[in-house]
């Protein structure tokens, strides 16, 4: 079908809820490269927003899932799974232990993980610890619940009234986490590198400082990695760059490559809370989901992968810096590995910038504060980086003259 005819349709039956798309459909891709209904090509530096972490048509992952297929695609939780034990195994080891929890997306994730936070406190006797510190400026998902912990009242208005038991403290900030716990604080739930809010990383004194302040007053900490996690900043997960150890961890995004499933890790007393019939998922963990996060899974701990991102990731920032250097208009580089952001001078149009790289046959992305966001598949090369920052570039120069 034309792009124009799929227009019509969707303008006449899909339920907007993105405004204005981009107009242009994709119909194939191979390793970071997409092509449309022209056979137009493109590289992806948004990857599905952080999903399709081993890009397009990756060997392994294209076998393990229709092999699957020809298999058995669900057949519910109330039998064993094998890719789901074994998934379990590979995300506990590397997150040094923990029980894991398998559902469908990241707002489902954060559900999970607010109701495991609700009934740790309910199974200790104290259910007036209910309430969950989150950041301003955080994203955890459109659910009501994660919507309610999204620290962003622009995404909350409409829905009003939210439900209760979230706080918003300004990130970065150690002394006004320390000011908003109550006898009612129950948990920390934290992105350590804000994505969604304009890819601002958490300092170091301030992510250790909300672990310790956690063990002090005896709440949880849950990291939510479902932007950062699956190797996107070099590491399996971002929390570990801060050498803490959270309660919970949340999973979505990139660890299906492509295929929709989200995770809780939790470990400790908190691993044990979600007891039978306490929380559910018909889909969560279904055969097929986790046979392609395994897949995911193995590629990204196999050896030098990682080194691999953080390289690419280096080579990446360093020429964002260069060109910063050059260019007054960009305020400041930001991020670290494969997820990174510049944020540009508020003058720049940056939407128009998305587009103007569209049509040069690039995938960027436009996130809070003027910024745009690269979150490219990690098998991404370092000559498509280097494509990029050159376009960028010559999209970016004659904006510096005006
Ligand atoms: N948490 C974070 C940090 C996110 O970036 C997102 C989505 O962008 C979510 C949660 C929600 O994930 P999902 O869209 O899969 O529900």
């Amino acid at each position: 079908m034309q792009l124009e005819d799929t227009i019509k349709l969707d303008q006449s039956y899909y339920m907007n809820t993105f405004g204005e798309r981009l107009p242009v459909q994709f119909t194939h891709g191979n390793g970071a490269v997409l092509y449309d209904s022209n056979n137009k090509k493109y590289i992806d530096f948004i990857a599905g927003i952080g999903v399709n972490s081993l890009g397009y048509n990756h060997p392994s992952l294209v076998e393990a899932i229709q092999k699957q297929a020809e298999k058995l695609l669900h057949c519910s939780n109330l039998f064993y799974i094998e890719s789901q034990a074994k998934l379990a195994k590979i995300l506990s080891d590397a997150n040094r232990g923990g029980r894991v929890f398998f559902c469908n997306s990241g707002a489902e994730a954060n559900e999970a993980a607010i109701k495991l936070v609700r009934k740790y406190f309910h199974d200790q006797g104290a259910p007036h610890k209910y309430e969950i510190l989150t950041a301003q400026n955080s994203f955890h998902g459109r659910t009501l619940a994660a919507l309610a912990a999204t620290g962003q009242e622009k995404y909350q208005k409409p829905f009003e009234p939210m439900p209760s038991g979230f706080k918003y403290i300004p990130y970065n900030n150690l002394e006004a986490a320390e000011e908003a716990v109550t006898e009612n604080t129950a948990a920390v739930m934290i992105e350590v590198i804000q994505g969604e809010g304009g890819v601002i990383k958490g300092s170091t004194e301030y992510i250790q400082g909300l672990e310790a302040l956690c063990r002090e007053k005896g709440l949880l900490l849950i990291a939510d990695e479902v932007q950062t996690g699956i190797g996107r900043t070099g590491k399996v997960f971002a929390y570990e760059h801060y050498d803490i150890e959270p309660d919970i961890i949340t999973l979505a995004k990139g660890l299906g490559g492509g295929i929709p499933i989200g995770a809780v890790v939790a470990k400790g007393e908190a691993a044990e809370v979600l007891t039978p019939g306490s929380h559910g998922s018909t889909f969560g963990g279904n055969p097929l989901a986790c046979t392609a996060g395994l897949v995911v899974m193995e590629t990204i701990l196999e050896e030098d992968f990682l080194d691999q991102v953080k390289l690419k990731g280096k080579f990446f920032e360093s020429g964002l810096i260069g060109m910063r250097q050059r260019n007054s208009i960009i305020d400041e580089v930001r991020g670290i590995g494969l997820m990174l952001g510049i944020k540009l001078h508020e003058a720049i149009p940056g939407k128009e910038v998305v587009q103007k790289a569209l049509n040069a046959g690039f995938i960027i992305n436009y996130a809070g504060q003027n910024t745009l966001r690269f979150l490219p598949p990690l098998i991404i090369t370092k000559e498509e980086i280097h494509q990029l920052l050159i376009t960028l570039e010559g999209i970016l120069m004659p904006y510096f003259w005006k």
